[in-house]
């Protein structure tokens, strides 16, 4: 086995054991979040039964999904959006998990291709409110939800959210409960949607614990990233 197979054996290990612990019966799936991995590291993952990837760069992601044609992955479109990037994003991903504004999703719904399925969107949310954080408030989370179920070629399926990092387990647990009211407050409203992009590396089992039914992991399984120039990410190139 490779150091990949056996950290996706492990964290889907550790996944099962945070759902029994917390009486968690949502269905998680594990999101690989390649980005700054060599197309290797992720056929490696491939081969080791790995279908679901994230990723952060178009760019990169672009060049990536040339050289992975034979593989049937679904790409997950999980970094900050320029308006000028919406089209590629829209051809060549299944799910965007960074929405946070109108004019965005309107852009990825006229770009999503005709023959392609409705493109699936999470909404970004932002519980810690800092400002230098991407992701719509609270406050304007349900509006933009609203507005954002009525585009023809999006599939609205829920939240995602990165909170502020912490080591505490129930500081953890404390923001992800905030996103999980949210989406119950958007549910009540009969958005109908059925997934939380929440959980990273440190902290998914407090995700999971607060009914996570994604999670985003990306050093636990490829190890730590390589630093990298980011060039699509330098400018918003609105
Ligand atoms: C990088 C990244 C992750 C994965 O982070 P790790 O700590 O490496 O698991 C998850 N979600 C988003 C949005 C990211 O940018």
């Amino acid at each position: 086995m490779t150091a990949i197979s056996d950290n996706i054996a492990l964290i889907s290990q550790q996944i099962a054991d945070a759902q029994n612990r917390f009486h968690a019966t949502q269905t998680v799936t594990l999101c690989a979040v390649s980005k700054a991995q060599p197309a290797e590291a992720i056929r490696a993952a491939y081969q080791a039964g790995q279908t679901v990837f994230g990723e952060n760069y178009l760019q990169e992601a672009l060049t990536k999904q040339a050289q992975l044609q034979d593989c049937a992955i679904a790409w997950h479109f999980i970094g900050p959006i320029q308006s000028n990037k919406t089209q590629p994003i829209a051809r060549h991903f299944d799910w965007v998990h960074s929405v946070d504004r109108l004019k965005i999703a309107q852009r990825l719904s006229d770009a999503r291709p005709p023959e392609a399925a409705p493109l699936n969107i999470c909404l970004q949310v932002n519980i810690s409110e800092e400002a230098s954080k991407s992701g719509a408030s609270g406050q304007e989370v349900l509006e933009l939800a609203l507005n954002i179920k009525q585009l023809p070629r999006l599939q609205l399926r829920g939240l995602m959210a990165i909170p502020a990092p912490s080591s505490d387990f129930e500081q953890q647990r404390d923001q992800f409960r905030q996103v999980r009211a949210l989406f119950d407050q958007l549910n009540s409203h009969g958005l109908q949607l059925d997934t939380l992009s929440m959980g990273m590396s440190g902290d998914f089992a407090a995700a999971i614990a607060e009914g996570a039914t994604l999670v985003r992991v990306g050093s636990a399984i490829f190890g730590a990233r390589p630093p990298k120039p980011q060039p699509d990410s330098a400018t918003e190139g609105n």
